[in-house]
């Protein structure tokens, strides 16, 4: 049967598309948004990521060094500080071995018999609440063959589905892909490309021409911008964003979600040895927040439906 790389499953979730959901987070992703809230998605492999402050000491139990074949784990006085990831295998036996929750596994593989079981288990909560299974990521579709097999089974049991994806892939793979969608969910970053590499690793150009697609052969979707200040909340973008959206989703928007920027990833980053690049960014929030729900009117005014945060009826 086939098997997925999965980094997190949540039940009972609320926030990514309608009802309570089952939201299945897939590893992998071919951007590496530098505000990004979960970098422990960004890999494909599986990974270990560590807690200092959770560490007994090495002396007074040192399993996960005896658990390692690699050699890879790094201590500072007393507490693990880090794991030398040019020898680490990503076997995560040292997770295993850890008795304090020092380190965390980042991936595990899961047959699709069982996440379905597990998808399963909350099918009346689905149908009160017109809820379902939303796959998200990381990017789902880096795993594509496993996704669509997902959202296939899910379909087949009568479950409604959701795909979370940036669209950065290649259109034969999402046509493959998306068929056995009822909804999906991507951002607009940034309309300029050379920003949008800049600050996410990619262009933006191949994920406006397949969201522009996509909504041309009528799939309905929520789109969100993540708004970072200073990046991309200036008037200029949000005026571009919008003339996109009216001339190229138009009716196929549901809602757009404006996500206000916090610093979700910082922690995991310093847990995975990473640099969190977006530590320096210094704003003042209660005026920020201000901004974003000023740029939401400004959507509204333009005729496009938009919500600050994933909280409205949908
Ligand atoms: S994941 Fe495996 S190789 Fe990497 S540090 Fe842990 S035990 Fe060692
Ligand atoms: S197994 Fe866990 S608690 Fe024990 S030394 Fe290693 S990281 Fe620390």
């Amino acid at each position: 049967m086939e098997k997925g790389i999965i980094f997190n499953i949540q039940r009972f979730t609320i926030n990514d598309g309608p009802g309570i959901r089952t939201e299945i987070f897939m590893k992998g992703c071919p951007l590496k948004c530098k505000w990004c809230s979960n970098p422990e998605s960004h890999r494909l492999s599986k990974e270990p990521g560590v807690y200092p402050s959770k560490c007994i000491s090495e002396e007074k139990c040192g399993l996960c060094v005896k658990a390692c074949r690699q050699q890879a784990l790094l201590f500072g006085p007393e507490k693990i500080s880090q794991i030398d990831r040019s020898k680490c295998v990503g076997c995560l036996k040292c997770v295993d071995a850890c008795p304090a929750e020092a380190i965390k596994g980042w991936g595990q593989d899961m047959l699709l018999g069982d996440v379905m079981a597990l998808i399963e288990k909350d099918r009346s909560y689905y149908e009160r609440s017109g809820g379902g299974v939303t796959i998200s990521g990381g990017e789902p579709l880096v795993q594509k063959d496993f996704t669509k097999s997902l959202l296939k089974a899910c379909r087949d049991a009568g479950i409604h589905t959701c795909l979370e994806s940036t669209f950065y892939a290649d259109w034969e793979t999402i046509a493959d892909t998306v068929q056995y969608a009822d909804l999906i969910i991507s951002d607009i970053k940034h309309m300029d490309s050379r920003v949008h590499k800049k600050y996410t690793g990619v262009g933006c150009e191949k994920i406006l021409e397949n969201l522009k697609r996509l909504a041309g052969e009528g799939h309905d979707m929520i789109l969100r911008i993540p708004v970072i200040p200073g990046i991309n909340d200036d008037m200029e973008n949000i005026e571009k964003t919008a003339g996109y959206i009216k001339d190229n989703i138009g009716e196929r928007l549901r809602t757009l979600q404006l996500l206000s920027f916090m610093r979700m990833g910082e922690e995991k980053c310093g847990s995975l040895g990473r640099t969190y690049e977006m530590k320096n960014l210094e704003f003042d929030r209660e005026e920020f927040q201000k901004k974003v729900e000023n740029i939401a009117d400004y959507f509204n005014s333009r005729g496009i439906h938009c919500v600050v945060g994933t909280k409205e009826k949908q």
